[in-house]
């Protein structure tokens, strides 16, 4: 068997498409843009590659972008006071501080701080809180993607054995709830999980969420699985001096038996920005008074 391939690029495009037309019908009936704003404190590379990606796709949806660069030395209070004034700024719908955040600062202060109406990651307790016991709130980004994919490609998940490897707050812990929340049996393995082969073997759907470079084995994927790799990895490529991406699955053993995979790059990757941008609309929606369908997006 060779696994049908789900692309998360072209189902991104799609989406980020569709939400720029709710953007553009969002400007016309609120009488302004949707807006995001980015916060990134220091120069990790990684975070200023992410956060440029943010404000370019955000701009592209015709949705406003606010970016906020602190240098690292910034204290926690002046992070905090930023936080706050994006809080009382009415044309700012969703806050995003890029994490992770030098050491000098308490992450969890800081996302507590964020108004849970415009926490478009979706990692204040309040919405984790919502997401625990089934009421609307913010869904992180990279987990509420790989939902999409995996009803795209199956339609019901009812009934099905999930397996999520890790238990993250960002990814691995809300991609269990949202199964769950699918009706899926789901199984949440981490790095104290014993005979791990033995448990993803039994899974329809396998959720890797590790961030080990190609963990997990062909042979431990039941066939005709559904597998979703969140892992991204960076491995020696096969000319000296070049890496590559790869993620937490062997994919070329698991596309043997798989029946669909995602691949790395071009898989769970694309989703994150596309629903955070769909997330600050169904914020930019709720702050301005105005519906939105809740099967608009
Ligand atoms: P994390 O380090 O916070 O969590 C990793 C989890 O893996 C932990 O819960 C741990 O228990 C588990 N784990 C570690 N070793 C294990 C082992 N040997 N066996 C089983 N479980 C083990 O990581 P995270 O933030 O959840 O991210 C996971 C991966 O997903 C990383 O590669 C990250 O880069 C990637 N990621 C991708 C996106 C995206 O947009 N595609 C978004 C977020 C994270």
């Amino acid at each position: 068997m060779t696994a049908a391939v789900i692309d998360g690029k072209a189902f991104a495009a799609t989406l980020r498409g569709h939400v720029g037309e709710l953007a553009r019908a969002f400007e016309t009936k609120a009488g302004r843009k949707a807006g995001l704003a980015v916060v990134l404190v220091g120069e990790d590379p990684a975070s200023q590659v992410y956060v440029r990606s943010k404000g370019k796709s955000t701009l592209e949806a015709g949705m406003a972008s606010f970016e906020h660069k602190l240098p690292v030395e910034t204290s926690e209070a002046d992070l905090l006071a930023v936080v706050e004034q994006l809080n009382a700024d009415p044309a700012v719908d969703g806050i995003l501080v890029q994490l992770p955040l030098p050491s000098h600062m308490d992450e969890q202060k800081v996302i507590a701080t964020i108004s849970p109406d415009k926490d478009v990651d979706g990692f204040h307790v309040i919405n984790a809180g919502r997401l625990a016991v089934g009421l609307p709130g913010f869904v992180p980004c990279t987990p509420l993607g790989c939902i999409m994919l995996l009803k795209d490609r199956l339609g019901s998940l009812s009934g099905l054995n999930a397996v999520v490897i890790g238990r993250s707050n960002i990814v691995g812990k809300p991609m269990a709830q949202l199964l769950l929340s699918e009706s899926c049996t789901v199984t949440i393995a981490h790095s104290r999980t014993k005979d791990l082969p033995d448990v993803v073997r039994r899974a329809d759907i396998v959720v890797a969420a590790v961030g080990r470079a190609e963990m997990v084995k062909g042979d431990w994927i039941k066939p005709g699985a559904t597998v979703i790799d969140v892992g991204i990895n960076r491995v020696p490529g096969a000319e000296p001096g070049k890496t590559k991406l790869v993620g937490d699955v062997d994919y070329a053993g698991a596309a043997q038996v798989a029946g669909a995979i995602t691949p790395v790059p071009g898989g769970v990757g694309p989703m994150t920005i596309a629903v955070l941008l769909r997330n600050a609309l169904v914020a930019a929606h709720r702050n301005a008074g105005l519906e939105l369908a809740a099967d608009a997006i």
